[in-house]
């Protein structure tokens, strides 16, 4: 599909996010890419970079086995990035990487992110990116969201499924995604439009029912059954249901991890761009950014600055749910209620 959109096209939606990222003279920009996967984006955002003033450097590092986006994001944290020391020692010095490999949750992005380079994954289908180019005010409404979920003890999420779990937060890091990123040493992914944290250690408790219609990620599965997750001490002790249960636990199974079963980021969306149908080309940004949704994640929280690295990484967005932030309501059975997360009226 993406090879059908003219290259001009491509160069002119990229210069658009680009200009939010704040690149322009005077910006070092790296763009980075593995063989062939997406070597036409690569080759737009050099294109962009330049258009708006900034040196833009091409680094493609080789990739025989180059997988796509989807293949990585089933084994995401481990990527061909780390053959090449002096390719990350180079992302390291540049104020912002452009990321077409997908280096998501891995140590060689954390290590840029620490030497305060800012990094932006680009690797969605075209039409995606121009459907959910970050504007009307996303960003200041994702902030909104993590500005209330700063100050929250608690959060807790149920729906007419049998959901009934909480978290209890505190000091730790909460990622905002808003499809751009101008602040040194911040990560964001185009597009995006959503917030999460973690619980503190072991403090997720009740169990999480998903519902006929939510989504399964990275499989791109819509469930046609409940799943219910019984959760202690923020681990997953069963999983519970028919074939589609069944068929989770295998696919966990596999990885041979019990890390795996860990239960990970906890948050919501808040673009109301976005569209609920799991068969849409890409890697599912629309399912997880989906405005009012609860995005509830098994697996890694290294990208939240633990130790969880494993390679089994479940992100399944939830429609319908209420949550709470203490005593206050922020999601009534999916509607967003306060003000400043909502999109202006038009
Ligand atoms: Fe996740």
């Amino acid at each position: 599909m993406t090879k059908s959109v003219p290259q001009p096209a491509i160069v002119s939606l990229f210069c658009e996010n680009y200009a939010r990222c704040r690149i322009g003279p005077g910006q070092h920009v790296v763009v980075l890419s593995e063989g062939e996967q997406l070597r036409d984006y690569a080759v737009a955002s050099v294109a962009a970079a330049q258009a708006l003033g900034a040196e833009a450097v091409d680094l493609n590092i080789p990739g025989d086995d180059a997988l796509d986006a989807n293949a990585r994001m089933a084994n995401i944290g481990n990527n061909n990035l780390s053959k090449y020391p002096a390719a990350i020692e180079q992302c390291k010095r540049a104020d912002i990487v452009i990321d077409h490999m997908l280096l998501l949750f891995s140590p060689e992005q954390i290590a840029m992110q620490a030497a305060g380079t800012r990094v932006l994954m680009v690797v969605e289908p075209v039409e995606i990116l121009a459907r959910l180019q970050p504007q009307d005010g996303l960003h200041q409404r994702v902030e909104a969201a993590e500005f209330r979920l700063q100050r929250a003890r608690r959060l807790r999420f149920t729906n007419d499924a049998g959901t009934d779990v909480t978290y209890e937060l505190g000091g730790k890091h909460i990622m905002t995604e808003y499809g751009f990123t101008d602040q040194p040493g911040r990560w964001d992914h185009w597009p995006g439009g959503f917030l999460a944290t973690m619980a503190r250690e072991r403090e997720v408790n009740g169990r999480v029912v998903m519902d006929r219609g939510d989504i399964l990620f990275p499989q791109k599965k819509t469930l046609r059954e409940p799943i219910e997750f019984v959760i202690e001490h923020g681990v997953v002790r069963a999983i519970l249901g028919g074939t589609e249960a069944a068929a989770l636990r295998e696919f966990m199974e596999a990885y041979c991890d019990p890390r795996a079963y860990a239960v990970s980021h906890i948050g919501w969306g808040l673009n109301e761009r976005c569209v609920w149908n799991s068969d849409l080309p890409g890697i599912g940004m629309d399912g997880r950014a989906y405005y009012g949704n609860v995005l509830f994640s098994l697996g890694p929280d290294t990208e939240f600055g633990g130790t969880n690295d494993t390679a089994c990484h479940l992100d399944l967005p939830m429609q319908n749910c209420s949550l709470w932030l203490d005593d206050e309501l922020i999601l009534a059975r999916g509607e967003v209620l306060p003000a400043d997360m909502r999109p202006h009226q038009h």
